[in-house]
């Protein structure tokens, strides 16, 4: 069994083709997704997903990307989290590589949601691009992790350095890989992801973005997940079964899912 732990099926590229999607994570052994918020607008399409699948979850974040949304008060991000089916807050955190010019809203948009998984106890999904450095100053100064019971959270579709790994597996997080880990460009990310231990690694789609191969440039969507779980089995020199069965074990823990 695999498991989606970044999907974003509430797009209408993927949530027009709901039957069709759930049928083909079924063929392809993948057992759960969960659905993550980008804004405040397109939540209750995120939430109604996670209401109605019993293995669909649902997160509740402002992406960084979205520069011309309405802003998550902490209160807000804690209020919205309060659902069974609501098991983490993000994705959060920076890019300045999509954006350029004075970005201070975006670090302090990153350090409400740092403060509603402290209070919540949810832990994070972070997205960093471009951004390493601040996105880990910010981590740090905000105690991301501590007060939320060890589940710190995810540094999703990772694509940093070795070192940026370290100091954010240092502080309790996951890194998550994506199906950019498969591409043949990416020599340098596949030298990271044989360094981070199963025990400290999920798997992702992050569709309908960022197809694996063989799929790559076409719609991605969670059953591929699996072709992300094959690559990574192979490079770190695995069983298939073990780095299946270790990263769900991460998805369940992290997200304090009861099985
Ligand atoms: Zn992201
Ligand atoms: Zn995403």
């Amino acid at each position: 069994m695999f498991i989606d732990s970044h999907c974003h099926i509430n797009f209408p590229e993927l949530a027009a083709r709901m039957p069709e999607i759930l049928g083909k994570m079924a063929e392809n052994k993948v057992s759960h997704a969960l659905c993550v918020s980008v804004d405040l607008p397109d939540f209750p399409s995120v939430l109604e997903l996670a209401e109605r699948y019993p293995h669909i979850y649902a997160s509740v974040g402002v992406h960084p990307d979205y520069e011309d949304t309405p802003e998550p008060s902490v209160e807000d991000l804690i209020r919205l989290s309060e659902h069974p089916k609501i098991v983490a807050i993000g994705e959060t955190g920076l890019d300045y590589y999509r954006l350029e010019g004075d970005l201070e809203w975006q670090r302090e948009r990153f350090r409400r949601h740092i403060r509603a998984s402290r209070a919540t106890g949810k832990p994070l999904i972070i997205h960093t691009r471009a951004a390493s450095e601040d996105t880990i100053r910010i981590m740090r100064e905000e105690g991301a992790g501590t007060d939320a019971g060890g589940a710190a959270g995810v540094m999703h579709c990772f694509t940093e350095s070795l070192e940026v790994a370290r100091a954010a597996m240092e502080m309790g997080f996951y890194i998550s890989f994506s199906g950019i880990v498969t591409f043949k460009s990416a020599k340098d990310l596949q030298a990271v992801a044989r360094e981070v231990p199963l025990e400290q690694m999920l798997i992702e789609t992050d569709s309908p973005y960022l197809a694996p191969v063989p799929f790559r440039g076409k719609v991605n969507e969670p059953a591929l997940v699996r072709h992300v779980g094959e690559y990574l089995a192979t490079l770190k020199d695995v069983p298939l079964e073990q780095l299946a069965k270790q990263t769900s074990d991460n998805f369940f823990n992290l997200f304090k899912i009861a099985r």
